[in-house]
Formats: C-alpha cells, sequence, structure tokens
C-alpha cells in the first residue's frame, strides 16, 4: 500500500469468500453433485420431471433474503424444490430430443474456465484462450477426418460458436456478404436460400434474422428417407433465377432432428458450386460420429462444403454450450467481411485470430478449455468406444423391437447415430401418444414424438454418457407395458427372450 487513504478506503469491506472458503464450497459442491450422479441410475428420480406448472413458486420466499445463507441450506432446497422439478438429461434413461451429454472431465474444466472468468474476444483479452480454441479446433477437426482444406495449415478456421443455430446464422450472413459484394443494396431482397423440409427450424430463424424472406424448405419423401435430392434444389434454383432472383446459400444436413436423414453431399455440392452457392452443412448433432472411420460414407462430399457444423455439447461429452464450427480455406473472410466491427475500445492489436469477428456476440468464453480436456482425457480410443457403446444399445433396441410383431421401425427412417423412430403398427396416433405418455409418465425413461409423413412417429434417442444395453431393455420394458394397457398384450409368446437368441 503505498497510499494511506486508498487504505482507509478499503477498509470498511471485506470481501467474503476467500480461497479456504472456495475450497469448502466447492468440496462440498462436488460431493453433491457426485451424489446426483450416482442416483441418476438407480431410478429414484423419474426421468422426466413430474412437477404441474406454477409447482415452484409457492414453495419459496418471495423475496431474497436480506442476510446471507449458508450452502448447506441451498442445497436442502435444491434436494427438496428443484430436483423434483428437474428432467434429468444426465439420465442413461434420457432417450428424448438428441442428448446434451457431459462428462466429469468436462465438468471440472468447465469449472476452471468460470474460476478464470475472461471474455476473450481478442486475442489480447486472452492470448491462451484464443490460440488454445485454433490449436483445439485442428485436433477435433483431424479426429472427425475433415477435409484437410478445414484445418488451420491449409488455410481453413475453426471457431466455436455457443450452438448450431448461431453457426447456421454465420454462415448464412457470410454467403449473404459473399454474394451482395460489388451490388446495389436492394438487391439483398432478392436473395434465396435452399434446405429440405426436415432441416432444423434454426435455418428459417436464421433467415428471419439476416432478413432473407425467400427460404425454399424443399420437400423429402419417404422413398430418400427424407434426404434432400439434389434435383429438387435445381429446380427451385432455376425457377428463381428465372425470376431474376439471387440464389446464395444451400444447407445440408447430415443427421436431421425427426429421423437422422443424410442429405447427398457429393451432389449437392456440385450444384452449390455451378451456382455459387454457399453450401453449410448443419452436423449439430450426428457430425460427432465422424470419429468413427466406419461412418465415413455419410461425410462424403464434404469437401464441397463452404462451412461445417457440429455440438460437440449434443454427442461428444461437452457440456453446453460448445458448438464447433469450421470454413473451408478462405471462406472465413466473408464472415469477417458480415460481422467485423472495432470500435476505438477494442482496436489493440487486431488480426485474424479475433474471434468476436466469427461471431454475433462480443463476449464468449474459454469454451475450448472444456474440449481439450475431454479430448486428453477420453483420448481419441475412449471417444471412439463412446461413439461405438451407442451404436451397440441402437442395435440391442432394434432387436428387441423387432422381436415384437405390435412394433415396427418407421417406414422413410433407418436407424443410425444411435437414433431409431418406430410406430405401433396399425395404431392411431392418439393410441400412439398414449403409450409415450404413458412410458414417461412411468419415469422409467423418458422419449419424444414427432409426425412424419403425417404419422405419429416415437424416437428413441441413445446418447447418455452412461447408457448401457441394459438401461435400453429396461425402457423397451416401460413400452411394452404401456403398450400392453393401449393395445393388448402380445398376441404369440414368440416376444422379445426369442427375438434376443439371434
Ligand atoms: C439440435 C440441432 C440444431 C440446433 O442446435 P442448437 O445448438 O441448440 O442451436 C440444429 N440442427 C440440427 C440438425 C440439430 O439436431
Amino acid at each position: 500500500m503505498q497510499n494511506g487513504s486508498l487504505k482507509e478506503a478499503g477498509d470498511g469491506y471485506r470481501p467474503p469468500f476467500d480461497a479456504d472458503e472456495f475450497r469448502r464450497l466447492g468440496h462440498a459442491m462436488v460431493d453433491f453433485i457426485a451424489e446426483y450422479q450416482q442416483s441418476l441410475g438407480t431410478g429414484s428420480l423419474p426421468v422426466r420431471s413430474q412437477a404441474s406448472p406454477g409447482y415452484l413458486a409457492p414453495r419459496l420466499p418471495g423475496a431474497a433474503p436480506e442476510q446471507p445463507e449458508g450452502l448447506p441450506a441451498i442445497l436442502e432446497d435444491v434436494q427438496r424444490h428443484i430436483l423434483p422439478g428437474m428432467t434429468h438429461w444426465q439420465s442413461p434413461s434420457f432417450f428424448a430430443w438428441f442428448p446434451a451429454n457431459t462428462s466429469p472431465p468436462s465438468l471440472v474444466a468447465d469449472m476452471l474456465c468460470s474460476a478464470l472468468g475472461v471474455i476473450g474476444f481478442s486475442w489480447v483479452s486472452s492470448p491462451a484462450a484464443t490460440e488454445l480454441e485454433a490449436i483445439v479446433l485442428d485436433w477435433l477437426g483431424q479426429l472427425l477426418r475433415l477435409p484437410p482444406s478445414f484445418l488451420s495449415p491449409q488455410g481453413g478456421t475453426g471457431v466455436i460458436q455457443s450452438t448450431a443455430s448461431e453457426a447456421t446464422l454465420v454462415a448464412l450472413l457470410s454467403a449473404k456478404a459473399r454474394a451482395m459484394e460489388g451490388r446495389p443494396e436492394e438487391d439483398a431482397l432478392k436473395l434465396c436460400a435452399y434446405c429440405s423440409d426436415q432441416a432444423h427450424s434454426s435455418v428459417r430463424k436464421a433467415c428471419m434474422v439476416a432478413g432473407i424472406t425467400r427460404l425454399r424448405a424443399l420437400p423429402t419423401s419417404p422413398e430418400h428417407l427424407h434426404a434432400l435430392q439434389p434435383e429438387a434444389i435445381e429446380a427451385a434454383v432455376q425457377a428463381d433465377l428465372a425470376e431474376g432472383l439471387l440464389p446464395c446459400f444451400a444447407c445440408a444436413t447430415i443427421g436431421t432432428t425427426n429421423s437422422c436423414a443424410v442429405d447427398p453431399l457429393p451432389a449437392i455440392g456440385q450444384l452449390a458450386l455451378r451456382h455459387s452457392l454457399w453450401l453449410h452443412v448443419d452436423a449439430a448433432y450426428a457430425g460427432t460420429f465422424g470419429l468413427l472411420p466406419e461412418l465415413s460414407s455419410h461425410f462424403e462430399g464434404l469437401e464441397l462444403a463452404d462451412s461445417f457444423d457440429t455440438n460437440p455439447h449434443k454427442g461428444l461429452l461437452t457440456n453446453f454450450d460448445c458448438s464447433t464450427m469450421w470454413f473451408r480455406e478462405g471462406r472465413a473472410r466473408w464472415a469477417r467481411q458480415a460481422l467485423s466491427l472495432t470500435p476505438e475500445y477494442l482496436r489493440h492489436h487486431a488480426n485474424d485470430l479475433d474471434y468476436k469477428d466469427l461471431q454475433v456476440p462480443l463476449g464468449r468464453k474459454f469454451r475450448a478449455l472444456k474440449l481439450w480436456f475431454v479430448m486428453r482425457m477420453y483420448g481419441a480410443e475412449g471417444l471412439r468406444a463412446y461413439l461405438r457403446n451407442r451404436l451397440e444399445c441402437q442395435r440391442v433396441f432394434e432387436e428387441l423391437l423387432a422381436a415384437d410383431s405390435r412394433f415396427l421401425v418407421a417406414e422413410g427412417t433407418a436407424p443410425r447415430f444411435g437414433l431409431v423412430c418406430f410406430r405401433l403398427a396399425g395404431a392411431t396416433r392418439q393410441q400412439s401418444e398414449v403409450v409415450l405418455e404413458a412410458v414417461n409418465a412411468s419415469g422409467t425413461a423418458f422419449l419424444v414424438g414427432t409426425l412424419m409423413d403425417g404419422q405419429h412417429t416415437i424416437r428413441m434417442a441413445i446418447g447418455s454418457a452412461t447408457v448401457l444395453p441394459r438401461h435400453i431393455r429396461e425402457a423397451w420394458a416401460a413400452i411394452q407395458a404401456a403398450a400392453d394397457e393401449v393395445l393388448g398384450p402380445v398376441a404369440t409368446s414368440n416376444g422379445a427372450e426369442n427375438g434376443l437368441a439371434h
């Protein structure tokens, strides 16, 4: 202290929670979390919350406390009032939507991220945050066997977005910047974008935000397993060109949300090249299966894409948020053209590694840390083993399904990437919904339904970090019990056990 008056001014305030106190709090919290994790597999917590809307307010005070409270009191309230209102996404019996799995390596890294607490929008704001991000995206890009033109040695650029929705928006804004170069502003009203009717709703939202009113969501069919047909895009592009419009962007999906359909990249890529469309590949869920050489056929043609995105926060053991996006060589400059803005207070060492120029917000977490921890602590082998376990669980589920004549794999879908879409043979939509609700109300497992070709379809999306074949069998028993209630028991004794012998 060089200055007595400064010292005096600070004397009245004692910041609570010194490092020793933090150590105590942290240990208590880790113990609490570990106990929660142990309870997840035991069936003591219903997977889907059984709470009713508005359940919480009557249980909690109407105002924040005036006096500080201790952690034990808060954890007791978490146990009594919060956990009953949780849907347990980390349960091994969570099969709804797509997974959002996490893992101890990711959790401890996220703790470090929060503790370092940097906002790494530019290189100088925390050089390691920027440089590690570039390195781990090259690591992951190699593991996913991305074309070399997406990796930094060959001029590609990786960036971690918060969500796949933001990645799609950034890709669309880049496409717009490229298409509009040298054109009068009013031409922006003529821009057209293309995707399939199975593309994620975030494509439409990106168009809403980017001011692109002409999104052609092209119909798909069960005959082609709901994959986008290049002829459909070609016809739509020709029609738009004939009207004097400006086709600029196509979004292809590897692993659609409804059924994990895979759009044919080689043909769509050629078409995009011919018509100068920016091709973005949305592989939010399924992209991490690029780690498995046996599934590489789904990723053929990726070298023709301009940008690619997948969510380690869905299927690669890295907790939300972590959506990894890559630009092919030379393409990131269009993102910068669309998004770079440098006010005086950020004008330090503006350089190519300022990630603020490749995303919509300014602030960003040091998300590379958790991906780095996950890749190091699992190793590529551990990550592949985890993905293959999900495929094995999928195979077990398919066998169980095939052995019960009341069920079938939904027509127009193919089980893949851990997702099985199935139906009750000959059941009405209402019967199917009743069966699904009975399973979810039982608390044993949680699945969601969708509509495909007008038919109610139940989705079994297998992705928990801790799922094992035994959880698949338990879920199947709950599904069969619900079907017994609604449709009556299966007619023959040729049931699941015989089927399993094959
Ligand atoms: C989940 C999903 C998205 C949205 O992901 P967010 O990260 O939540 O924005 C987009 N596309 C596909 C194919 C998805 O499965």
